[in-house]
């Protein structure tokens, strides 16, 4: 099958840990201290259920409560990962601004979305359970994971997630 382009947004809250699920999914490591500031385009090309993709992901400097939804993330954007970190309660409010910013702007187009609380190894500060992860992404009908950038821990599964998820609103079965 010929390979598919699609480009996908990470967005958060700024220190949630988007340059470092993007780089361990890239790059395969995790980076302790990355300039909070770049906004960077990462491209990977990845095979699920004998389909390739070349998978452009726009790791973006991080957004807050006053931020206006950048219209140039809006422009042939096939989905959208939006993270919060499970330490952190105002990233968890964060992602809920940003998501009703992106509703706005998107209007009756429905665009796929992952939500995923990172920093699952700080258990010991976990601040968001599971379950408030879980009920956010079924009020939005998006798909929900945890994962630790740090520890590598279902970083993949979100990418992946998400390419499962741009294809279901294709109206596109995967194959198994
Ligand atoms: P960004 O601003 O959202 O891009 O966040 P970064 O990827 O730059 O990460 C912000 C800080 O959180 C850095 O110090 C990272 O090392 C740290 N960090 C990112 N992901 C994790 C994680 O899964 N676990 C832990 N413990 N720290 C993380
Ligand atoms: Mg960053």
């Amino acid at each position: 099958m010929p390979l598919k382009q699609r480009k996908i947004v990470v967005m958060g809250y700024r220190s949630v840990g988007k340059s470092s699920l993007s780089i361990q999914f890239v790059d395969g490591q995790f980076v302790d201290s990355y300039d909070p500031t770049i906004e960077n385009i990462f491209t990977k090309t990845t095979r699920i259920r004998n389909q390739d993709y070349d998978l452009k992901l726009v790791d973006t400097a991080g957004q807050d409560e006053y931020s206006i939804f950048p219209t140039q993330y809006s422009m042939d954007v096939h989905g959208y990962v939006l993270v919060y970190s499970i330490n952190s309660p105002k990233s968890f409010e964060v992602v809920q601004i940003i998501y009703h910013k992106l509703l706005d702007m998107m209007g009756k187009i429905q665009v796929p979305i992952v939500l995923v609380g990172n920093k699952t190894d700080l258990h010991m500060e976990r601040m968001i359970t599971s379950d408030e992860g879980k009920r956010l992404a079924s009020s939005w009908k998006a798909a929900f994971l945890e994962t630790s950038a740090k520890h590598n821990e279902s970083v993949a599964d979100v990418f992946h997630t998400m390419l499962q998820e741009i294809e279901k609103a294709n109206g596109n079965v995967m194959e198994k």
